[in-house]
Formats: C-alpha cells, sequence, structure tokens
C-alpha cells in the first residue's frame, strides 16, 4: 500500500458556465520513502494534485488515502490537525511570514502541535540544523537570499516531522546554483530522513534527483521515468517498509518498490 493513494480522482472546475475536467480519473500510488518528481505542461493539474494529496482541496470524484487515512472523508475541521501530522508544504513563492524571523517562521506550524514549548523549540532548532540555517535564525526573510528563504520554507515544512513532503516547483524562482542546493537538500529529506517526496518541477535537472518522474498531461499520466541512478535509503528504512506489491505504480508498470 502506498503512503499517497489516489484512485480514479476526478476534479473539475467551472469557469464561465463551462467545467473544465483538470484531473480524469487518475490514479497514482506513491509507496512510502518514495521521492516523485512530477512534471507536465503548465495548466495540466500538477498543483491540483499537491492541493487535493494536502487536503486544501476537495475531489469531485474518487478515493484519496494519505498515511492510510482516506481523506476525503475526513471532516474540514480535522483537516489542519491531518496536516500538521503528516504533511509538509514548499512553495515556488517560499510563503514565509515576511515581519517573522526565520526561527519564528519555522516555529509557526508547531503550534499546532499538541508539544510543549520545550519541544516545540527541540523540532524548530532540529529542522534548522538540516537545512544549516541555525547562524540566520533571527533574519528576516528579505535579509536572505532566495535560497536561504527557500531552506527556511523547508525547516518549516520539516519542522512538524511530517513523513510526506509535497513541493510546487520550489525551484522555480531561484538561479542555478541555489535551484541545485534545494533539490539535494530535498534528496537528503528522502534518503537521511525517510521522508516520502513529491515534487512538482519544469526543471529536467532538478527532477534528475528523484527516483521516478511522472509526466502529466490533459488530467492523465502520460508516462514514467525511473531514475535507477537516484539513490537509494539505506536498508531496513521506510522505503524498503513501503515495498509492498509491486505494480502499484502511477502506470500499473514495473513495480514500485525500493529496487535493490
Ligand atoms: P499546473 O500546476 O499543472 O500548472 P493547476 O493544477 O494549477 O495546473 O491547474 C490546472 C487547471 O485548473 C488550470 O487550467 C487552472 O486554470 C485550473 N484551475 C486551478 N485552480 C482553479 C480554481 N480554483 N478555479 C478554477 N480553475 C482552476
Ligand atoms: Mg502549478
Amino acid at each position: 500500500m502506498g503512503i499517497i493513494e489516489m484512485h480514479g480522482v476526478t476534479k473539475r472546475y467551472s469557469r464561465g458556465g463551462e467545467t473544465l475536467t483538470v484531473l480524469d480519473r487518475l490514479d497514482l500510488v506513491v509507496p512510502e520513502g518514495d521521492f516523485v518528481a512530477l512534471m507536465g505542461p503548465s495548466g495540466s493539474g500538477k498543483s491540483t494534485i499537491l492541493n487535493l494529496v494536502g487536503g486544501l482541496d476537495a475531489a469531485d470524484e474518487g478515493s484519496i488515502s494519505v498515511a492510510g487515512l482516506e481523506i476525503t472523508s475526513l471532516a474540514s475541521s480535522e483537516l489542519p490537525h491531518f496536516r500538521a501530522r503528516h504533511i509538509g508544504f514548499i512553495f515556488q513563492a517560499f510563503n514565509l511570514v515576511p515581519v517573522l524571523t526565520a526561527w519564528e517562521n519555522v516555529m509557526l506550524p508547531l503550534l499546532l502541535t499538541p508539544l510543549d514549548k520545550a519541544g516545540r523549540r527541540k523540532q524548530a532548532e532540529f529542522a534548522l540544523e538540516v537545512v544549516g540555517l541555525q547562524d540566520r535564525m533571527h533574519h528576516r526573510p528579505r535579509q536572505l537570499s532566495g535560497g536561504q528563504e527557500q531552506r527556511v520554507a523547508i525547516a518549516r515544512a520539516l519542522a512538524t516531522d511530517p513523513d510526506i513532503i509535497l513541493a510546487d516547483e520550489p525551484t522555480g524562482d531561484l538561479d542555478r546554483d541555489s535551484a541545485n542546493a534545494i533539490m539535494d537538500l530535498l534528496r537528503r529529506l528522502n534518503v537521511e530522513l525517510k521522508k516520502t517526496l513529491l515534487v512538482v518541477t519544469h526543471d529536467h535537472v532538478a527532477a534528475e534527483r528523484a527516483r521516478r518522474v511522472l509526466h502529466l498531461d490533459k488530467g492523465v499520466l502520460a508516462r514514467e521515468v525511473r531514475n535507477e541512478a537516484a539513490p537509494l535509503a539505506a536498508p531496513g528504512t521506510a522505503g524498503a517498509r513501503g515495498a509492498a506489491p509491486a505494480g502499484g505504480s502511477a502506470s500499473g508498470g514495473s513495480g514500485a518498490g525500493p529496487r535493490r
């Protein structure tokens, strides 16, 4: 079973009396410990997929299970708690709160958790250490470079220790070197911290860091490319537990578990 399972998911938007089918009976299975890059033309529904998996938007048809929870049947009052436990979001424009320091931005999502003050502090320190920004924690976003801002945003996504990180074009606003550094960091989250990653990107160089690249076209998954060169998680990891039955991949293809 995948940590993310979308089956027969249809999403429509109506605009000016017309109905647009953005996702058309989409099936997507992401095993625990996977690192998936999602590519496709603008408007093909990539952000919609992330929003549905993160419970920010609701599907019209189909089932979406995340970390074993059928989120299509969660009440909207349960969604913030679900996200705080399972999901970290990273956006193209970083979306940091400008008047807060890096530290305060990272602390924000922790306020939704049951942790006490000491526990929250420990988590925030850990997250800033992972992204290598302890020495910038009292800076505000505008005092940081784009790459540093995105690292704060990654620390914020990590702070609650979610099992899944969803990133929407996380390198879209960055220069080549900063983009590479961010993708290397995302790969470390996958390999070392065992996070499952679903990353939307237009950037082929960035997508090379992923284990699988899925191509979305007009609301359906058109093709899947495996990157055998991507490093595997260490033995006995989340990835290994997610091995489960093969063939659960989006294309119904060649085995979704770790390859070793
Ligand atoms: P992508 O991220 O692949 O560029 P999106 O998932 O953002 O694509 O959007 C897919 C399509 O759905 C686009 O045509 C977009 O205009 C439309 N869309 C997205 N969100 C809304 C919305 N809230 N209302 C109406 N149409 C929307
Ligand atoms: Mg988008």
